[in-house]
């Protein structure tokens, strides 16, 4: 059955009028859903029974079963979620000093490959639905509200490629971004890809304002490839005409993930390569700490090397931070909850 958190508002506009229904009826409904919460159609009560019944029987409300929640030295909480067909996705909530900020999974496993991360351990069963992304906004914001928390930013940057499944991923924005519902700012929404080159073009033609992260990595094509396999089909070069092309089309936010492996991309020689990357448009440069992963054998830089590097780049005016690392204590590394999970019920 399918789920109502699969439909953007205008999309619920449009299931109402082609029902017999009234427009004002779809803005109801979001608001129930978004603003007070409900987790059933029989909650909303200024529906008539009609309505309420016509949407029982054709469309599920059902949220995701929480399996697991994690709550850091950090505070960082990370949550295990079972969707109706079983399948295990993770999400996490980080506190800054900006706003409480939820990483959303886009995809059941991840077909990427890249040799550091924890997701591609487990291929990609499916792509989530946008309902399903939603809900884990959703879910989280529910939990912590008895903290007096709010969910204020968002970066789909949990398991999955989110270029890979664009059109939910997308429509998944819309529902968030509504201001009739969740409200949270496009300029508060981040989404992280690693650099397919199609879909960061459609993105830049969707005149949009989320920002655009790209996980970057490696500065050069040797070392790219080696770690992530994406750059053998979308290089360097073609990388960058699609994010010149972006830039030109934009005025949002454009960033650069770029872990910190030691002995791998934390070389003068990739610092200096990395800021010639930086200047044919207005980017800014993460640097990430890299979260061991047990089974990849990679080690994060040292702090020490790490802040010669961020300082390098700020003396050649590139705009940079060093990423504090969150939730260590709690397998926060993406996707290394759902795999330890997955792999103990084997
Ligand atoms: N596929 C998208 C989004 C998911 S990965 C992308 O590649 O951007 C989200 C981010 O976490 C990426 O920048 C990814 O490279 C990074 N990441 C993966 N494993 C990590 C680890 N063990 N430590 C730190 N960052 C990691």
């Amino acid at each position: 059955m399918t789920s109502i958190y699969d439909f953007s508002f205008e999309q619920l506009n449009d299931l109402m009028l082609a029902n017999g229904f009234k427009k004002y009826n779809a803005t109801q409904v979001f608001q129930w859903l978004y603003r007070q919460k409900v987790s059933s159609f029989d909650e909303m009560t200024n529906l008539s029974k009609n309505l309420r019944n016509w949407l029982k029987e054709n469309y599920s409300c059902d949220g995701l079963v929480m399996l697991k929640r994690q709550i850091s030295r950090d505070g960082t909480r990370k949550y295990l979620f079972q969707l109706s067909d079983g399948s295990n996705i993770e999400s996490v909530l980080m506190h800054y000093d900006y706003g409480d900020c939820i990483c959303v999974t886009s995809e059941v496993g991840c077909n990427m490959g890249c040799t550091f991360c924890a997701s591609g351990l487990l291929k990609k069963k499916r792509d989530l639905t946008s309902g399903e992304m939603v809900l884990q906004v959703l879910e989280v914001q529910k939990d912590v509200m008895a903290d007096d928390i709010r969910v204020s930013h968002i970066v789909v940057m949990g398991i999955g490629e989110p270029f890979d499944n664009y059109d939910n991923v997308l429509n998944f924005c819309r529902t968030v971004n509504h201001d009739l519902g969740l409200g949270i700012g496009a300029r508060h929404i981040t989404i992280s890809t690693c650099g397919l080159v199609p879909g960061i073009r459609r993105f830049a033609d969707e005149q949009v304002q989320y920002n655009l992260a790209i996980s970057l990595h490696a500065p050069n094509d040797e070392i790219r490839s080696r770690i992530m396999p994406v750059n053998k089909a979308y290089p360097i070069s073609e990388l960058m005409e699609a994010l010149k092309y972006y830039a030109s089309k934009n005025n949002r936010r454009l960033s650069y993930e770029y872990i910190l492996l030691k002995g791998v991309n934390d070389t003068d020689e990739c610092v200096d390569q990395l800021i010639e990357l930086t200047r044919d448009f207005d980017v800014y440069v993460n640097l990430i700490p890299y979260n061991t992963v047990d089974e990849h054998g990679y080690v994060s830089t040292d702090y020490k090397t790490a802040m010669a590097l961020y300082n390098k780049l700020m003396s050649h005016n590139v705009r940079c931070t060093l990423r504090q690392k969150h939730g260590e204590d709690i397998d926060a590394a993406c996707g290394q909850l759902r795999s330890k999970y997955e792999r103990s019920q084997q």
